[in-house]
């Protein structure tokens, strides 16, 4: 197994005398290292793998490091093994202790348009943008670990005051509903480990050895876990790299790197430098753009893989041509190389620039996968669906409610719901509570009262059978009884209905099949279905398809080809880092896009593009420039396009006579 690795990945595989932290580029074998080190401390240290937690970055990169260390070691030997994301870990140690925090273990989790709404109430508005940047002042906030009350003892100012006011509504609301955000997930067993020491130290011992990877992502309350977690023992494996830092947006913080060698003095800190991925031109690429960014840590990245082709570089007219272009070189070259669509990435910086790749994409008729896109559990219908599960799970968690309620109508008024709402507030309890209580019956007339408590009377029974009857067939059963099928069809044209009754067949399927394989009823699957995304369930990897990707979501995955679309200032950088100076970060981001290409990478950029429906000149990224000129070509429509105002702009222009002298 360890003649897998070279010497400095074997030493950290090897390396059980305390806090050990892997510092390498992209492409290094950092998650190899990962993956061999589970393997390695089961079969030859002894461990049981029950006492082994992995901690990755997404549920898909859980998914394939679960596999990849299946492939290494028997079933039987990885049985009880942990790999998963820091929430889902969060979620299965909170199911487990949600008493010691007044929580019950059937507690809901909202995603982001439940929480959106929330705060949307509670600031009596609809601009989308205050919501948006109310929620993100608040995750930040709970990711420094600063609870409602300290934030409204610190506030200095009025704009201040009034988030902690907001904060603490949002989190008085939250509890009412028993219902968790994805930012709770991680900060509350931080807060439940400090108040309980006895619960921390069963968890100690549970997980007596943590790996992490991507550790320059985590953010403060992540690291507290870790901290605490791995106790004085110290026995954990970290992996990142700070050039690859790319979720500051979500209050990561690459201090953590640092953080960790004071934390920790006797950290073994081992250093990666050959990478396994990527042609030495590719390579140079992204070591040149990001040595445009000061150092943390002084690293270098070698391959031994060959020089490899330029780095193609396409201008184009717009994103329309921008999307031709791609899908055109990209039928060209399988076609030329007999390759595979799935050997193919086309990777953005925003999920708006999916759309016109997509539709270019359809109508060359080149199958595709979007990864990181509108989520399968953002659909209306799953929604509606999701929403009777939720309540099954959790009478008490009100937006669930309502929207069951409501969908299908089942005679339950506006009004009717108003009267129950402001009673369930002045009373303190559930919309659901409420409806048993004699003081709310006394309030509506019978007729009004009726369907609302049949309602809650068919939610009860559901509740009752969910914990003993298997998933699947009672999922099939409640679309029956509320006969979601035909109200779809009464909502809805033929043909988005029947796409949208699919989906829901999508969901009852996967859900049976989790119910059959893992044993796990109705409830254990609700509570893990807000933490992943269909798209990720499914398996795309057995399809033939291109991927598209953004940036973001790209990360720690490879590609043997990869397109790189819309390296234009304002996009690539994005035009809010250039004006909060977050240059850097971009930076990375782009260092990020280089590094997934294993064989060859294109990058194209247009010369105009449509903002807000109004066509506006554009200018090529500013990490262009940062390419090394002798491992580069450039090719494209733009330059000798007379019809347009080419780059333009003095910054541009430097580059365009750079471009033209190429073509020549
Ligand atoms: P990233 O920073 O992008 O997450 P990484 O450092 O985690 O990259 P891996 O994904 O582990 O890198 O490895 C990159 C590629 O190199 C993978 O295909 C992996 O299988 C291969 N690889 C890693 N180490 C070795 C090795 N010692 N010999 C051969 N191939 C290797
Ligand atoms: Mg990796």
């Amino acid at each position: 197994m360890l003649h897998l690795l070279n010497t400095p990945q074997r030493e950290a595989v090897v390396y059980l005398g305390g806090p050990c932290l892997v510092l390498a580029g992209a492409g290094s074998g950092k998650t190899r290292v990962i993956t061999q080190k589970i393997a390695y401390l089961i079969e030859k240290a002894g461990m049981n793998a029950k006492n082994i937690a992995a901690i990755t970055f997404t549920n898909k990169a859980a998914r394939e490091m679960q596999e990849r260390v299946g492939a290494l070691l028997p079933k039987e030997m990885l049985k009880g093994l942990t790999v998963s994301t820091f929430h889902s870990l969060g979620l299965k140690m909170l199911r487990e202790e949600a008493r010691h925090l007044g929580y019950k273990p059937q507690f809901s989790i909202l995603d982001s348009a439940d929480a959106a709404k929330i705060i949307s109430d509670q600031l009596v508005t609809t601009d989308k943008q205050l919501i948006r940047s109310s929620m993100s002042q608040i995750s930040m906030l709970k990711n420094d670990r600063i609870s409602p009350e300290k934030a409204l003892n610190m506030a200095q100012s009025e704009g201040e005051l009034q988030l902690a006011r907001l904060y603490t509504s949002y989190q008085d609301t939250l509890f009412a509903y028993q219902s968790l955000d994805f930012d709770d997930l991680i900060r509350l067993p931080v807060d439940l480990f400090e108040a309980h020491p006895e619960v921390l130290e069963k968890w100690q011992n549970r997980l007596r050895y943590l790996l992490v990877d991507e550790y320059q992502d985590t953010n403060t309350t992540q690291y507290q876990l870790v901290k605490l977690l791995a106790g004085v023992t110290g026995l954990f494996t970290a992996v990142g790299d700070d050039d690859q830092s790319i979720y500051a947006w979500r209050g990561a913080n690459v201090d953590n790197l640092r953080l960790l060698q004071e934390d920790f003095p006797k950290l073994q800190v081992i250093k990666l430098e050959q990478n396994y991925r990527s042609m030495a031109r590719i390579l140079r690429c992204a070591n040149a753009v990001i040595g445009n960014n000061p150092k943390l840590f002084e690293k270098k990245l070698w391959s031994d893989l060959g020089v490899g082709d330029p780095i193609q570089v396409i201008e184009t007219k717009n994103e329309e041509d921008e999307a031709t272009m791609v899908s055109m070189r990209l039928q060209a070259h399988r076609f030329e190389t007999n390759g595979k669509y799935s050997d193919y990435a086309i990777l953005y910086r925003g999920n708006h620039q999916a759309r016109i790749m997509e539709q270019q994409l359809r109508g060359s008729r080149i199958p595709y996968v979007i990864s990181g896109g509108q989520s399968f559990y953002d659909k209306a219908e799953i929604k509606d669906v999701l929403g009777y599960l939720r309540l099954i799970a959790n009478e008490d968690d009100d937006p669930a409610f309502i929207r069951a309620v409501t969908t299908p109508k089942r005679g339950v008024g506006n009004v009717t719901l108003e009267k129950l709402g402001s009673y369930a507030a002045t009373r303190n309890v559930s919309f659901f509570a409420a409806v048993f209580e004699e003081g709310f019956i006394h309030q509506v007339q019978a007729t009004q009262y009726e369907p609302l408590r049949q309602f809650c009377d068919f939610i009860n029974r559901m509740q009752d059978r969910a914990d003993k009857e298997p998933a699947g067939p009672l999922l099939n059963e409640l679309l029956l009884a509320i006969d979601f099928e035909t109200w779809l069809y009464e909502n809805d044209e033929p043909r988005p209905a029947e796409a949208r009754w699919k989906n829901v067949l999508d969901l009852v399927a996967w859900i049976t099949k989790k119910g059959e394989e893992d044993g796990k009823s109705l409830i254990d699957i609700v509570q893990t279905i807000a933490l992943i995304t269909m798209l990720e369930g499914r398996d795309e990897d057995e399809v033939d398809a291109v991927k598209l990707s953004t940036l973001h979501a790209s990360k720690g995955l490879e590609y043997p080809h990869v397109f790189l679309i819309g390296c234009e200032e304002n996009i690539l950088p994005h035009q809010n880092s250039i004006e909060s100076n977050m240059v850097e970060e971009e930076r990375r981001l782009m260092y990020v896009g280089i590094t997934r290409a294993q064989r060859t990478l294109t990058i194209s950029y247009c010369g105009k593009r449509r903002r807000a429906g109004e066509w506006q000149i554009t200018e090529p990224s500013r990490f262009l420039k940062e390419l090394p000129p002798d491992d580069i070509r450039i090719s494209g429509r733009l330059a000798g396009d007379k019809s347009q105002p080419a780059i333009g702009k003095k910054e541009g222009k430097a580059l365009l006579a750079n471009l033209l002298a190429r073509i020549g």
